[in-house]
């Protein structure tokens, strides 16, 4: 047993190592910690200088308010602060520190030197090792302060045993530096490796000129504008297209009043804002400042201050969830179909349909055409979904027929229609793809995509009301018991979708009836994909549902048929991505074109 021992306040020098446990874990949190030392103190110009992965050196020069010389002690002392001195300013924190605590951590594991004027010329520096002051004196330099941090860890050897490579170390720094220049647009920054520059910002740029540092030209060029208000809270910012949308979910950048942090909350209301544009396994890239009143938030979770906790979770949530989704609304769109399309050479001989108001488009209001006693379901199974008649009873509303030729009152020369909103309908390509010309760009629709967007809105909008087809003699679907199981964990959503079953004994599944959208066989390719996806919510069923049901790559399409399926889709909202996140469209515009003809560069 061990024998009893003294209570012993620990010297200051060996509570500060303890505290720099928690503040600095490795360079880039040492350089995060001085910088926002310097940004609190008004600084508009900062210079910084890394070596060998800031293992050896970090320095970080700044033109702000500098420190007092009689203050310079007391800067290096755990618990002294110029930010803070009551409670009740914690909950009104404007600044990046308050905790006095950065300082005297980092001055506790290395060899530390900090110089500081508060007027040009007039200057004093401090030097501690290891958290015992060595030195102090005058020291001549213009406003502003300078501290270096000298062989970082070199007394806390387990410490050092976790620093990586100094190259990761040193990327490390610069993401970290990155991240803080793009918040603060009005200040210059440098970043040097050793002799290089690494970063420079000069004050006054973009968001966008500063993410080019690190996001692809391509990335940055097609991003799209955050910027949306709710009485005192704001959020605004830059997002990736779609369509740039990558395998990595650490770049979705985010901050609150200016502070970079790691927030669940928001980063997943970035990712329910991109849901179904991108697939599951992609991330959007993202840079997104929040603003809200100080009381609202609580950033003194943790000693390095990058989580925050915030009073309304879910007024956070939701507002950044509408802004991004409505900068993705505004994502390019094809324009409507226009009647000019008769008098285009190719297209001359095709069925033209009139583009009806978006109002009287409303198919998504009109009964689901597809009943059982429809005459659709009168035709002998299996049918290859190519019939004009199906599709039309498929997708048209009464709103907007199709005529089936062309009609002869069109006149031969019609009104002259703004240029940007033609779009005519060229042919089938692959047997896949339908092709349409605009004036400024030529777009392909992959015709299977399109058509599942259009059967799940459909399926969303008009409800699974429980369209069933009974079948006379009951399908037989085998099945492992663990899929019995889920089975059941989804009756009710099958019966929803107009599914009949029973579930007999070995196990097998019956089915008596069928959702009225689904074949026989595809009912049954149905349900497999749903069992092996582990679909359980209706969106989930749906989006199989009209998988399934949908034509395929490879089914030929009359024209009429493909202006059919054109029109239904151009009526949807989300219409750019099918339920899975996949592109519906790809598009080039007459720019992108010359590009690739290397007309011009
Ligand atoms: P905190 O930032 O939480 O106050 P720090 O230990 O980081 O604690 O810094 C202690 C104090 O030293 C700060 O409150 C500030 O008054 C002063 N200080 C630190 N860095 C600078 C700087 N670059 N310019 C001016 N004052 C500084
Ligand atoms: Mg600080």
């Amino acid at each position: 047993m061990a024998s009893a021992r003294q209570i012993r306040l620990l010297p200051p020098e060996l509570q500060n190592q303890i505290a720099a446990g928690e503040v600095v874990e490795r360079p880039a949190s040492v350089l995060k910690e001085l910088i926002e030392n310097a940004l609190d103190a008004g600084a508009t110009r900062l210079r910084v200088l890394i070596r060998d992965g800031g293992q050896s050196c970090i320095r970080v020069s700044d033109n702000g308010c500098g420190i007092p010389e009689n203050e310079l002690e007391l800067a290096v002392t755990r618990h002294a602060t110029s930010k803070l001195s009551t409670i009740e300013d914690l909950s009104a924190i404007r600044s990046f520190g308050f905790r006095g605590e950065a300082l005297p951590s980092i001055a506790s594991v290395s060899r530390f030197r900090l110089a500081s004027a508060t007027h040009d010329g007039e200057g004093s520096a401090l030097e501690v090792l290891h958290g015992r002051v060595v030195a102090i004196g005058p020291a001549a330099m213009p406003r502003g302060t300078e501290v270096e941090v000298q062989d970082l860890f070199a007394n806390v050897p387990a410490r050092l045993k976790f620093l990586k490579q100094p190259a990761t170390e040193t990327r490390k720094c610069g993401d970290l530096f990155v991240r803080i220049a793009l918040a603060n647009l009005d200040v210059d920054f440098e970043l040097l490796n050793g002799e290089r520059t690494v970063h420079r910002f000069l004050a006054g740029e973009d968001l966008p000129r500063r993410l080019s540092a690190i996001w692809p030209r391509e990335l940055v060029d097609s991003a799209h504008h955050v910027d949306m208000a709710d009485g005192p809270f704001s959020v605004r910012g830059l997002i990736g297209d779609p369509a740039t949308a990558q395998a990595r979910g650490d770049r979705i950048l985010v901050y609150v009043n200016g502070r970079p942090v790691q927030d669940r909350t928001m980063i997943s209301a970035v990712r329910e804002a991109y849901r179904g544009r991108i697939l599951g396994k992609e991330y959007p890239q993202a840079v997104l400042f929040l603003q809200l009143p100080p009381d609202e938030v609580d950033v003194n979770v943790h000693p390095a201050k990058t989580e925050v906790r915030f009073q309304d979770e879910g007024t956070v949530f939701r507002l950044v969830r509408r802004a991004v989704a409505k900068a993705l609304e505004a994502c390019t769109d094809v324009p409507p179909l226009t009647e000019n399309a008769a008098h285009f050479s190719v297209s001359r001989s095709l069925p033209v349909l009139p583009v009806a108001p978006p109002q009287e488009r409303a198919f998504a209001d009109a009964p689901v055409p597809a009943r059982p006693d429809s005459p659709l379901y009168e035709q002998p199974w299996p049918r290859k979904f190519s019939s004009s008649a199906a599709v039309q009873q498929l997708f048209e509303t009464p709103a907007a027929p199709v005529p089936p030729e062309p009609t002869p009152q069109r006149s031969p020369d019609p009104a002259p229609q703004p240029e940007a909103a033609l779009t005519r309908y060229l042919g089938q390509f692959a047997d896949t793809y339908l092709i349409l010309a605009g004036s400024t760009e030529i777009t392909l629709i992959d015709q299977h995509a399109a058509h599942e967007r259009v059967l799940f809105h459909m399926l969303r909008t008009s409800g699974s009301r429980g369209d069933r087809r009974p079948l006379l003699m009951p399908l037989e679907i085998p099945m492992h018991p663990s899929q019995a199981l889920l089975v059941q964990e989804i009756w009710t959503q099958l019966d929803e979708l107009g599914f009949s079953l029973e579930l007999a004994t070995e196990p097998k599944l019956l089915l008596h009836a069928v959702p009225a959208l689904l074949t026989p066989s595809k009912a049954r390719e149905f349900l497999e994909d749903a069992l092996t996806d582990k679909a359980s919510s209706m969106e989930d069923l749906w989006a199989v549902m009209a998988c399934k049901a949908a034509i395929k790559a490879g089914d030929v399409l009359t024209p009429d048929e493909a202006l059919a399926l054109i029109e239904s889709w151009q009526s949807l909202p989300d219409r750019n991505f099918c339920p899975h996140g996949r592109p519906v469209t790809l598009r080039w515009s007459v720019g992108d074109l010359e590009k690739q003809f290397k007309r011009r560069s």
